[in-house]
């Protein structure tokens, strides 16, 4: 991408109302605008992020068996009149009326619909486990949105919803969840605690919330500190094998973690002093297991190997990745801007054209950026005739992890400077050098 032909609305100024770091660089980089109060645009910078942050939370959840599917943001009012919530989820549902006078609501949760397809098709136990999941946008009319997507009333959900025969399977299935989880986080360049937590007006029996720590997350959180160091399931994790997740469950469930709403003052001071962790959190995922609160009103029921009908067993799953994007600012930026971890940097590489229109100049960016693309990095071309301290200040803001900078000094001697974001380091290497790095 040329920067000279992108979208990237870059703010010089620190926006007044944004009150916490991960707000103010996602306005101060053009990744996010304010549409209403609570309602956000992604801007291209911003959507790039949001569009890895997806593919990894989807490529989990494949892994971990679920399946994906869509389901509309418009709902029918009938389904939650069927499960008994549209009168008790109260004001933070938006509520609609159709031409035909219909009541309808924009969706803020998926447990009823997902049910609703769930019932009209799947009939055997032969069927289980099943596991639907979308991402798609939700609304909850929030009465205080704040920190920009972190907390805002149109927000993006991952949700799955698992469905199984017995507890014991739905146990499973929520183990699978967890473990998936797990690795989502990580491959987000995050460290999320599962702490025990309260249902909410999800309802149920057991759920843990993931929680990331950070000074300005909402939540207050009490841990054993050991799990900051705790190991990821790997790659290889066998998602069907009943004891080895039921281990990583139990594993991660060993030690002391919960939010304030479930903490334990008794159990806590109960670890040992130096190990105690209270800290604040931001929640980035919630996973439930409740049995047959939906499935017993809505009548989702399947055939046993008995013969006879089982109301299904079902958990659900969420994860919001407008608020994930938010929170890996929050962990990972300096005082220049943001720092993206790889796996989800909306550019690969930027090559910074010091001196736009000097031939030797922009014919070794011109280089660098076609064998780059070639190679199928993300690049993004500084091919502006910003000063160079522009350049250089807007690289930083925007957190790319690699620049490569090409000015005239260093190009007529066939060279260009690779600087690693993160660490600041700087190193004047070839040309060739410098594509080799990420073509080989
Ligand atoms: P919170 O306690 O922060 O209000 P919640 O418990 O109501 O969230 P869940 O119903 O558990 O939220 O939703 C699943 C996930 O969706 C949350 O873990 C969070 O990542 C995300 N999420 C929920 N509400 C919002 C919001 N208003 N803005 C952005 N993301 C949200
Ligand atoms: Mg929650």
């Amino acid at each position: 991408m040329r920067l000279s032909r992108y979208f990237m609305p870059i703010l010089k100024e620190n926006p007044k109302e944004a009150e916490i770091v991960s707000h103010r660089l996602m306005l101060r980089a053009g990744m996010i605008r304010q549409q209403s109060q609570g309602i956000y645009s992604w801007l291209p910078l911003g959507k790039r992020v949001l569009d890895k942050v997806n593919a990894i939370i989807r490529d989990e959840q494949n892994r971990a068996g679920a399946i994906e599917l869509s389901m509309p943001t418009l709902q029918s009012a009938e389904l939650w009149q069927e499960s008994g919530r549209y009168d008790a989820y109260g004001k933070e549902m938006l509520r609609i009326k159709d031409r035909q006078d219909r009541p309808m609501l924009y969706g803020p949760t998926n447990e009823e619909m997902v049910t609703d397809i769930f019932r009209s098709s799947v009939k055997s136990y032969k069927d289980l486990p099943l596991n639907l999941y979308h991402i798609q946008l939700k609304f909850r009319d929030e009465i205080r949105p704040r920190f920009g997507t972190m907390r805002s009333r149109e927000f993006m959900m991952k949700d799955a919803y698992s469905f199984d025969l017995t507890r014991e399977a739905a146990e499973h299935s929520y183990n699978k969840m967890f473990a998936a989880y797990l690795r989502t986080f990580d491959r987000l360049g995050l460290r999320a605690i599962p702490m025990r937590a309260d249902t909410g007006p999800i309802g149920g029996k057991l759920s843990h919330e993931f929680i990331i720590l950070a000074d300005t997350g909402e939540s207050e959180v009490f841990c054993h500190k050991d799990f900051v160091d705790f190991d990821i399931p790997g790659e290889h994790t066998d998602f069907d094998s009943v004891e080895g997740l039921q281990a990583i469950f139990d594993k991660w469930t060993s030690l002391y973690a919960a939010t304030s709403e479930m903490h334990d003052e008794a159990a806590f001071n109960a670890v040992p002093e130096g190990d105690r962790l209270s800290a604040r959190g931001i929640e980035v995922g919630h996973i439930f297991y409740f049995g047959t609160k939906y499935s017993e009103p809505m009548g989702a029921k399947v055939q046993g190997p008995d013969g006879k009908e089982h109301f299904v067993h079902m958990g659900s799953y969420g994860i919001g990745p407008t608020r994930l994007v938010p929170a890996i600012i929050e962990a990972s930026h300096d005082d220049n801007g943001i720092i993206w971890p790889a796996s989800v940097a909306p550019f690969d590489v930027v090559v910074i054209n010091m001196k736009a229109g000097d031939q030797a100049c922009d014919d070794t960016c011109e280089l660098i950026y076609a064998a780059l693309s070639k190679a199928g990095k993300d690049v993004l071309y500084d091919d502006t005739d910003d000063r160079a301290g522009t350049k250089f200040a807007t690289a930083d803001l925007i957190g790319v992890p690699v620049q490569i900078i090409a000015g005239p000094r260093a190009v007529a001697n066939g060279e260009v400077e690779v600087k690693d974001r993160k660490t600041g380091a700087r190193e004047t290497i070839t040309i060739e050098a410098a594509i080799n790095r990420f073509v080989a």
